[in-house]
């Protein structure tokens, strides 16, 4: 590849489809599969990904927010699109667009409704989500029979799926709840059904669902993080690859002296001879304050370069001093062999949260395959 030039986000789709395999391999081959790509894809490159996935055959995608399926549509992404958390003031513009919403409490349906029958819809499809015990969004257990009234007599919509989301699914410690949410929302599902007349498809897991609870897949299931390189455990992380790998060069080299300090507020106070390199990379393109003061490094050359002093917006110091470096040379903060999930570890967080982070001033680049 050539030389990067400036900060970029390499965003390697071939990497995407092994994960995808290895997920899949996971499953009943007739289980079906939503990509979950919302916030830009966990912050690589939304239509690039889609693309690939369509190309690959998947069958549903989830995005958080209407803005972001208008995205895809306008791209021309044709595949069903699930809209997980949708604001009824997007509503018009989400049929408009033919996305599908996810529809949580008696408030957001009557809301639905409404707007499906003002553009006098018929047989809308909707998803139903079941809260089993996350307590962030959805319907009860008890809400069943409730649901069963509102839609008695309309036919602006139809339930296409019912869904619930595991609320620890990559805690071996909390099997049980897990189990218990499973339990629950199978309890749901054939109250539903017994009542409804016809039958929803149903999906509870994440990507940690699909590794730890592989009996619970239904009809679908739906992995974000998995499909971009990470499983949420050390012993998973082998089997994917990650997709995006964060790279950028070394702006200018400086001599530190014994007592001179770097950076804002005089934060790193240097105890001998030491050299740093000055990198376009800051907190406003993702790379918070905490990850500072040695508490985040890069790699150079295969050696590890930790951050030194606070992380400025635009730029981060890191020491070099027993790295052979120079000016213009390229720099790994996360990638292939150096990961995202042990970067974010160094400041106490995520992989999903470094990713998501990542801002759109940052280049992205499709890796030639
Ligand atoms: C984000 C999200 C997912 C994807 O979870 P991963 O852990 O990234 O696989 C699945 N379902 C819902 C409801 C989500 O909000």
């Amino acid at each position: 590849m050539d030389k990067i030039g400036e900060t970029t986000l390499e965003i390697d789709l071939s990497a995407l489809e092994h994960n995808f395999k290895y997920l899949k391999s996971k499953l009943h081959p007739e289980t079906k599969f939503l990509a979950v790509v919302k916030a830009f894809a966990y912050g690589s490159d939304m239509v690039a990904i889609a693309q690939k996935m369509e190309s690959l055959d998947v069958d549903y995608f989830a995005v958080a927010y209407v803005k972001e399926g208008l995205l895809l549509r306008e791209a021309g992404i044709t595949t069903p699109i699930l809209v997980l958390h949708p604001q009824p003031v997007n509503f018009s513009e989400l049929i408009d667009h033919c996305l599908e919403p996810s529809l949580y409490s008696s408030n957001i349906l009557k809301q639905f409704l409404e707007v499906a029958r003002h553009k006098k819809q018929n047989d809308y499809p909707v998803h139903v989500k079941f809260n089993t015990g996350l307590n962030r969004l959805g319907f009860w257990e008890n809400d069943v029979d409730h649901i069963v009234q509102q839609l008695d007599g309309r036919s602006e919509i139809k339930i296409k799926s019912i869904f619930s989301h595991l609320a620890a699914s990559e805690d071996p410690l909390e099997k049980e709840f897990s189990q218990n949410q499973i339990a629950t929302f199978e309890k749901i599902s054939t109250a539903l059904n017994s009542k409804l007349g016809y039958v929803p498809f149903r999906h509870m897991l994440n990507t940690s669902g699909i590794i730890n609870y592989p009996e619970a897949q239904f009809e679908m299931v739906r992995s974000g993080i998995g499909l971009y390189g990470y499983g949420n455990s050390a012993e998973e992380d082998k089997n994917l690859k990650p997709v995006a790998s964060l790279k950028t060069i070394i702006s200018q080299l400086h001599k530190i002296e014994p007592g001179e300090t770097v950076g804002y507020n005089r934060a790193f106070a240097s105890d001998g001879h030491r050299v740093t390199a000055t990198l376009p990379l800051g907190h406003a393109d993702g790379v918070g304050r905490q990850y500072g003061n040695g508490k985040g490094s890069v790699v150079i050359h295969g050696k590890k370069a930790p951050i030194v002093g606070n992380v400025c917006m635009d730029m981060i110091m890191v020491d070099v001093t027993d790295i052979n470096c120079k000016e213009g040379d390229e720099v790994l903060v996360f990638g292939a062999n150096s990961s995202a999930e042990e970067f974010a570890t160094t400041a106490n967080t995520i992989s999903y949260e470094i990713l998501t982070a990542i801002s759109q001033r940052v280049k992205r680049v499709i890796k030639p395959q």
